[in-house]
């Protein structure tokens, strides 16, 4: 183990050019073991998951970035029924969470997400975990309303928490390449923290592995971690594998190889400390068996059971479909580990 990293982690002192040294230079080894002490430090051995389902409500949309597999795959528009219906099947099996979120057009205006989400909420008593901030961008802008305002009615609608989607990469340059029509760095934060100025809860996410560079990482973590010294507001750090099946991106970048990823949940474990203390891995994205190892290399959270992710299996995520509650605890277990659920806002259940 980094001994002397440990402890600046847990004294918040490690710094943007501490993080890069050590994913340039440290064995890699001393790196994930350093990650895995300070997980044990900070939350000790419960892996925790929500029960949860993802429902993307279209597949329309006019942002066009380069890394999305899911727009105009099948052209579909869930009715209200159907969100319903699908809803009720998820409760059906115990979820606690609906993921709510789909493409972004020029149609879906406040209105339209407060009446869905208001009618959802007076027929199911469920967490609702829905948009993020490049949506609640778009539908402030077709309202003609300011992003503070279009998340004011948001919660009052209903909305419990929203998803710290849509942030891939917090450096400009790279957004230009990944996403040049999605909003800027600067607009993603101040969205997320006027959602923690409302008391919204939100997560946080890394899509890593395109074309970008261990210093965009890192910039991109600090960011964040500068909002959650401020706000509070982030329940967790999610980083996402860049899956380049389908895509454009995917044409010129490879993804990250299995090392990356896990010392991309490494550093974050050592750069977020305390601050952000759960980290989670994507089994949709990584797998079972990467998801396991990572488990061991500073995350503790492993997300939800994930019924239905059509973004993830459209970019080519075998893993997309469904983890019964059983198989997420046996995975858990199987690594010497406690199973524990979870609500989105992390009370254990
Ligand atoms: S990632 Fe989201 S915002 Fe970007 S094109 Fe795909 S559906 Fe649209």
């Amino acid at each position: 183990m980094l001994e002397e990293i440990y402890y600046k982690s847990l004294d918040n002192e490690i710094t943007p050019n501490i993080a890069l040294e050590l994913v340039n230079s440290a064995n890699q080894f001393e790196l994930f073991d350093t990650a895995d002490q300070l997980r044990k430090t900070i939350v000790g051995d419960k892996v925790t998951y929500v029960v949860n389902k993802a429902i993307d409500i279209t597949d329309y949309c006019m942002i066009g970035c380069k890394f999305c597999s899911f727009r105009n795959h099948e052209n579909y528009w869930m009715t209200e029924e159907e969100i319903d219906e699908s809803i009720v099947q998820a409760k059906s099996v115990g979820a606690t969470e609906i993921c709510l979120f789909g493409g972004i057009t020029e149609e879906m205006d406040i209105n339209y997400y407060c009446n869905l989400i208001k009618n959802i909420k007076d027929s199911h008593d469920i967490c609702l975990h829905a948009l993020s901030p490049a949506e609640v961008y778009q539908t402030a802008k077709n309202s003609g309303i300011t992003t503070y305002e279009a998340l004011k009615m948001l919660r009052d609608a209903g909305m419990d928490t929203m998803t710290g989607a849509s942030a891939e990469i917090l450096v400009d340059s790279v957004r230009e390449q990944i996403c040049p029509n999605k909003l800027k760095t600067n607009e993603w934060s101040q969205i997320v923290k006027e959602a923690h100025d409302l008391g919204i809860l939100t997560t946080s996410t890394i899509m890593y592995g395109s074309v970008e560079s261990w210093e965009d990482r890192i910039e991109h973590m600090f960011i964040l971690k500068e909002i959650q010294e401020e706000t509070q507001g982030f329940t967790e750090f999610v980083p996402m594998t860049f899956l380049g099946e389908n895509n454009e991106l995917g044409k010129i970048s490879n993804g990250a190889t299995g090392i990356e990823d896990l010392k991309v949940h490494a550093i974050s474990r050592i750069i977020f400390g305390k601050v952000i203390p759960n980290i989670q891995v994507s089994w949709v994205k990584l797998g079972l068996r990467m998801t396991q190892v990572a488990l061991n290399c500073g995350a503790n959270d492993i997300g939800g059971t994930m019924i239905e992710d059509k973004i993830s299996t459209a970019a080519g995520g075998g893993f997309g479909g469904y983890l019964s509650t059983d198989k997420i605890k046996q995975l858990i277990t199987d690594i010497g580990r406690i199973p524990q659920e979870r609500t989105t806002k992390y009370e254990l259940l």
